[in-house]
This record gives structure tokens, sequence and C-alpha cells, in this order.
């Protein structure tokens, strides 16, 4: 709260056209190492997913605002890329320490504007912790590489070095982890940061940004700017800035890694997913269907790597009915309410998306084996509830199959064979993640090999890398050729300079000049 109050004002706001109640608190800009009111006459509305109340508004930051957020990370630059690695390397070790005396306030935040239960929303800080952890060993991470006398008194070496301004956008629905494989990664290399969260959920960014600041981060080294397109546009268009890291849908990815790219800057995109979990009928059954069930329905399905296709193979057919029952006791509840398992839908619309979805895989000819549409949350009746859902006899062609439903929605298929489930998912077009429940070392490792997906579990059903590895969706779930986080990580936030340097001794020096190419 404490923190919160210094991000938020409630005093009556002069917006322009609209006047808005002084008891709706506004979301600051963070500018040049001050958080400041946008003079923006274009405001959103952030509502609690649990009963829809306005709980605060965020801007749209004007052009104006926009450009001395970028001119802030511009003059930063030119002191903090000289600042001593170790230095930063400091100042990253006292934010993690931060971040974690500080975690259940951020999951406070998340729960109140995300939806998601207390616990996930622990989690969604705790996998971003573990990213600011690893950039906290940047000294081994940065280092270059040499090669001594690659001829006579003739060495080669590399420095990595830092781009210039970078700048992430952030999807919803990890309100800390994502932002966190943004700015502490490409900060620690030496990079100033451009963020701009996600205009539904930008609290718990606006917190991280404040105890980056009480870590030590120099004014201007991190600079937040809030908004939908234009501030999207500004940042695939802005000269200084080099690189942009994004998360969120295909139809935004796939727009910013063209903008940004035809712009010159380097892009890294993470996109949409439709994660398959395959179930061998020689799978441990109670630890299948129990890990299927959380990671179908966790965080209300709203996860890229939530398993939202079950692939049955064989006999594991007849185990439909026991995962239906499973799901069915899941509690659906406001994410702050002791016991939930599931919480709301991110707003509305996002609601009504997820039920047409559903109807449409009726229409087409799937078995609704639970329908959680018409769900009624004691206390909370006009939140945006949807409880666990599952259509079997789903095929390939079926909408709810083809499209992300990003909700708490299983579809599951059937296949005869392993062979038949991998050349499944390999015609699906995304890539992110996917996961085989067996006991058979030889299934599962068939299926690590041949599956055409970028990350695969094997009894693990949520198989997100560890920071010291990269998220490594692939295909349709990812533009660009450097990955989030761990080594490819530092790649995407560095350069590479190569310096070959030759000290003679005196009495080898030249006679004549050499025209010839060196050899
Ligand atoms: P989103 O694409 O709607 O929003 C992401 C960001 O892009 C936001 O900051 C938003 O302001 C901006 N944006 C939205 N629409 C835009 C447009 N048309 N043009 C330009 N910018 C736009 O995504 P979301 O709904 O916040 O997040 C959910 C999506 O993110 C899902 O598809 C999910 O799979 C994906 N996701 C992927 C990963 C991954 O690592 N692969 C992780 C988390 C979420």
């Amino acid at each position: 709260t404490a923190l919160r109050s210094v991000l938020r004002t409630r005093v009556p706001l002069n917006v322009g056209r609209m006047c808005y109640s002084s008891s709706v608190p506004t979301t600051k800009l963070f500018i040049n190492g001050k958080f400041v009111e946008s003079r923006s006459s274009e405001w959103l509305d952030i509502h609690n997913p649990a009963t829809n109340e306005v709980i605060a508004r965020v801007p749209k930051a004007t052009q104006e605002e926009m450009l001395a957020a970028v001119d802030s990370c511009s003059t930063a630059f030119h002191s903090w890329s000289e600042t001593s690695i170790l230095a930063r390397q400091q100042i990253f070790l006292r934010y993690q320490q931060l971040i974690k005396d500080n975690l259940k306030e951020l999951a406070k935040a998340i729960t109140l504007e995300q939806g998601k239960t207390l616990a996930d929303a622990e989690g969604d800080v705790f996998r971003g912790l573990q990213v600011v952890e690893h950039a906290c060993s940047i000294t081994s991470l940065m280092l270059g590489e040499t090669l001594p006398s690659i001829t006579k008194d003739m060495d080669t070496y590399t420095y990595r070095l830092p781009l210039g301004v970078c700048a992430g956008i952030a999807p919803f629905n990890f309100p800390a982890m994502i932002p966190l494989w943004m700015f502490p990664m490409g900060m620690v290399c030496g990079n100033t940061y451009l963020l701009k969260p996600s205009e539904r959920v930008p609290t718990c960014t606006m917190l991280l940004a404040r105890m980056l600041q009480d870590a030590g981060a120099p004014d201007g080294t991190l600079n937040i700017i809030h908004g939908q397109h234009d501030a999207v546009n500004f940042i695939c268009d802005h000269p200084a800035i080099k690189a942009i890291s994004f998360v969120g849908s295909n139809q935004a990815g796939e727009y910013i890694y063209e903008r940004g790219s035809k712009n010159g800057k380097r892009v890294q995109a993470n996109m949409g997913a439709k994660n398959h979990g395959v179930v061998m009928p020689d799978a441990n059954k109670e630890n299948t269907l129990n890990q299927l069930v959380g990671a179908a329905f966790g965080a209300a399905g709203q996860r890229c790597m939530a398993l939202s296709t079950a692939i049955l193979v064989g006999e594991a057919q007849s185990w439909l009915p026991e995962l239906v029952e499973r799901a069915k006791h899941l509690c659906v509840n406001a994410g702050d309410q002791p016991g939930a398992d599931v919480g709301p839908l991110i707003s509305r619309q996002a609601r009504e998306r997820v039920c047409s979805l559903i109807q449409s895989g009726v229409d087409e000819g799937a078995k609704l084996l639970l329908d959680g549409r018409n769900i009624k949350v004691k206390g909370y009746e006009n939140g945006n509830f949807v409880g666990p859902t599952i259509l079997g006899n789903v095929t390939p062609e079926m909408k709810c199959y083809t499209e992300e439903i990003f909700g708490p929605v299983l579809v599951v298929l059937e296949a005869d064979s392993l062979d038949d489930a991998i050349s499944l998912v390999n015609r699906s077009p995304y890539g992110n993640g996917t996961a085989i429940f067996t006991t058979n070392g030889a299934t599962a490792r068939k299926y690590t090999h041949k599956v055409d997906v970028g990350q695969v579990g094997v009894n693990v059903p949520i198989p997100v890398p560890l920071p010291m590895f990269s998220f490594t969706g692939s295909r349709g779930s990812f533009r660009g050729d450097m990955n989030f986080y761990g080594k490819q990580g530092i790649q995407f936030y560095t350069q590479i300079k190569t310096v070959t340097s030759q000290w003679k001794a005196e009495d080898a020096t030249l006679k004549s000049p050499a025209v010839t190419m060196p050899t």
C-alpha cells in the first residue's frame, strides 16, 4: 500500500474533454526517474475482473510524453553503458532482494487487476524473480572470447556490448514475470529500457519500477509509458530504439515484428499457442489426470503454456470421465478468496469470446462434457467467470481446435497411436509447448525427438525453462532468431565487437607496404 500510494494520486483530474471522478486512482508514467501524471486526454479504465468495478485508470501517453521517455533513455545510455559491470550487478543483486521482500504486495496487485489466484500470482512474481537472479550472473554471461596468436604477434578477442535503447511490449497474463523477462536482462547488459506494460495490468510493473529505483538504478535507465496502438507504433518507429521484445498475441506480434524489422530493429516476438498434452495408456494415471487438469484450468487457461488440448492415445481414451470428474471439483472464485483454484477471465469481452468458441465446438459436433459457461460465483455475480469446460470428440477442423481459446477450456482429441498423435501436433501451426505423459522411456524419447515444438515436457505439463536456459517456443509461436532470457537473451541484448591486434617487437617492423590480402 505504501508503494502504491507513491504511484497514484486521488486528486481531481483535469484531463481535457473528459472529467473523471476523483475516487478512481490514476496510473502514472515513469519518466526520467519520476512518477508523473500524464497530461493525456485519453484514458482507459482498469477493471477488477472478479467484479468489473473500475479500480484505476491508465493514460494513453501523449507523443510529447513518449518522446520525453525515449530521450531520457538515450541520455542515460551514455553513462549507464559506461558504468562498471560490477556496479550494474550490485543493483540487480539488491533488486532481487527487494522483489523477494515485496513478493506478496506484488501478488496482490496482480490478483486485483489480472484476476488470477494469489498463490498463482506469487508464482508469476517468482518466475520473474528467477530471471532477475540469473541476470545477476552477468559477469559470467557477458564474457567475450579470445584467441591468441592467430598469426605472429597477433591476437583476436571479442567484447559483448549493449545496443543502446531497448523496448519491451508486454501482455496482460503475466504482469510480473514477462516484464521481468525484459528490462532486467536488457539493462544488466548496459542498455537503457523503455517499457510499455499491458494497459490492462500496469500496476505491478509500476511497483517493480519503484523497487528498481530503490535498488539504485539511475534516473532514465528505465522509463515506462502506457497506451495501446500509438505507443506500440511509436516504439516500432523511433530511430533511437534498437531492439524490441514483444510478448502477446499473433495479431500484435506479427505486426510489431514486421514494422520493427522494417525500421532496422532487432525484434523477438513470443506469441500465441495451442499446446497439446499427449496421454499414453502406460502413463501414471493419477499423476497425469491431475497434471492435465492443473495445466488446462490453472490461471483460468490464460497462460501461453496452458495445456489446452489433450490427445488421448488408445486405451487412455477411457480416462475421460475421470478427467471430467476432477475438473468439476475445482473451485471457481475471486482470486483473493481462500481455496480459489480458477479465477475470472480478464474482461467481459474475453468471457464472451471464450463462450462463443465453446458454442462453436458444440455447433460443429464436439461433445460438451463439462460446461462452465453458466457458473455463478456467490458475491461476484458480475465477474468474468467461466468454469472448467471440456469438449470431447473434437476434430482438427473445428474452430475450438484451430483457435487459441485462452480460457478454462480443454479440447480433447483421440489418436490410435503415438505416430498419429505426433503428426497431429506437428500439423498445428503453433510450436510453443507440448507434453507427453508416459512411463516408457523409448516412447518419451521418440516423442521429444520427432515433435516439432520448441518446448517439450516429459511428464511435466508446463515445461517453461528456467532462466539459465531460454524460452524456446517455435514456429507460429515465435518470430525472431534470438529467444528470451538465458544465453539467447544475452545475445539479443548485445552486439559483438571483434578486435584484432598486433603488437610486434621493434625489430619486426614491416619494411614495405603489404598490398596483398592478409592471410
Ligand atoms: P495482446 O497482443 O492483445 O497484447 C500484448 C501487447 O500488445 C499489449 O501491450 C497491447 O497493448 C499490445 N497490442 C494489442 N493489440 C495490438 C495490436 N493490434 N497492434 C499493436 N499492439 C497491440 O496480448 P494479450 O491479450 O495481452 O496476451 C495474451 C496473448 O499473449 C495470448 O495469445 C498468449 O498466448 C500470448 N502470450 C504468449 C507468451 C509466450 O511467451 N509465447 C506468453 C504470454 C502470453
